[in-house]
């Protein structure tokens, strides 16, 4: 018999449970591109009242949520103010520039938290020379941060910040649901204070395929909904995957306590472990942690992977855990037991053999 694969490469790698299959075997559905879909209508409209927003559009991917916030927002030669760490910079192809026309200001945050004081020394003079300073982006929580959350009040401030210099600020939400059991916060908590917000079903909450951009206006839902044709995002009988999605938001959410307790356990046995340098904190499902100097990336992943547990390197020295809705209890005693069995000999730089 195979060894069980511990797969930690990433919260999107779920597979709907046969609940979830059930649901979206039932549910009903119609042309989208119609507006007739009955399920993915009541998905958008849950979601809206949810977050205490106008409107809200049902795409196939958080990459495309976000970049249709973008062109919502900007015109060409304007500027998006975002971390370097944003996925919108890193992980979207260039998106941005390719798709809107626009520049990115990056900063660098609090494990890619912005503050308003950064922001507003950021946002150009009004000169001919300078691009325009449009739109905020922000992440929530961000991945490359290990999953580090904002607190609401500095998410206020960066509101009042954003309304006296006449900018937009969009939310990247797309583990906004573990930043909310994390925090204890709420869906309106977030809702009464950006312009627009990407939530992704498909990671933690675990349905195969989704997104939603929250909007909070008809007019912007317009501009959203001509943006996403033109992306080749308009689908038609996808109720089938709303009613994952629905399925996702009702069962799903509070268990995402579970996938953070996992992650801190997982944090614990690596700060104790001679071949680590660092662990970021791990406030909700991500781990980050960086290995020694003088040992190999490749070398501790092919460890893991002899024994069945996927990770991913994440630049540098650094490798990424995801904890998700297959992972278990016995799946964290299994990793712990692997990851301290690991030998500081086994994983060294010049033990790199030709
Ligand atoms: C996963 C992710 C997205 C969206 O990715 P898709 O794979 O396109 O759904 C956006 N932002 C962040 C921070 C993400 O982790």
């Amino acid at each position: 018999m195979s060894k069980p694969i511990i797969d930690l490469r990433s919260d999107t790698v779920t597979k709907p449970t046969p609940a979830m299959l059930n649901a979206m075997m039932d549910a009903k559905v119609g042309d989208d591109v119609f507006g007739e879909d009955p399920t993915i209508n009541l998905l958008e409209q849950t979601v809206a009242a949810m977050f205490g927003m106008k409107k809200a559009l049902f795409c196939p991917s958080g990459t495309m949520t976000n970049q249709i916030a973008i062109r919502v927002h900007t015109i060409p030669q304007d500027e998006v103010i975002c971390d370097e760490k944003s996925h919108i910079y890193n992980y979207e192809g260039g998106g941005v520039a390719y798709n809107s026309l626009v520049s990115i200001k990056l900063l660098h945050g609090d494990r890619g938290r912005l503050s308003a004081d950064q922001i507003e020394e950021a946002i150009r003079p009004d000169d001919i020379h300078a691009p325009v300073s449009k739109l905020v982006s922000l992440e929530n929580t961000v991945n490359k941060g290990g999953g580090a959350f904002y607190d609401l009040q500095s998410l206020k401030q960066i509101r009042d910040l954003c309304d006296k210099r006449g900018l937009k600020l969009h939310l990247d939400g797309a583990r906004l649901f573990n930043a909310m059991v994390a925090s204890e916060t709420h869906p309106q908590d977030y809702g009464a204070l950006f312009d627009s917000i990407s939530i992704c079903l498909s990671k933690g909450l675990g349905a195969p395929v989704g997104s939603l951009l929250l909007l909070n206006s008809e007019e912007d839902l317009r501009k959203a909904k001509r943006i996403r044709k033109v992306f080749g995002g308009g689908m038609r009988q996808a109720g089938y995957l709303a009613a994952a999605g629905l399925f996702a938001l009702e069962n799903n959410i509070q268990r995402l306590q579970e996938d953070h307790q996992h992650a801190q356990q997982i944090g614990a046995v690596l700060q104790s472990l001679d071949w680590i340098e660092e662990v970021l904190p791990a406030d909700t499902n991500i781990v980050i942690f960086t290995i020694k100097d003088h040992l190999n990336v490749q070398f501790v992943l092919n460890r893991l992977q002899q024994n069945g547990v996927l990770a991913v390197p994440f630049g540098g020295k650094s490798i990424r855990f995801v904890t998700h809705l297959e992972i278990d209890k016995d799946s964290i005693n299994k990793l712990i037991e692997i990851l301290e069995e690991i030998s500081i000999n086994d994983i060294k730089v010049e033990n790199i053999s030709t």
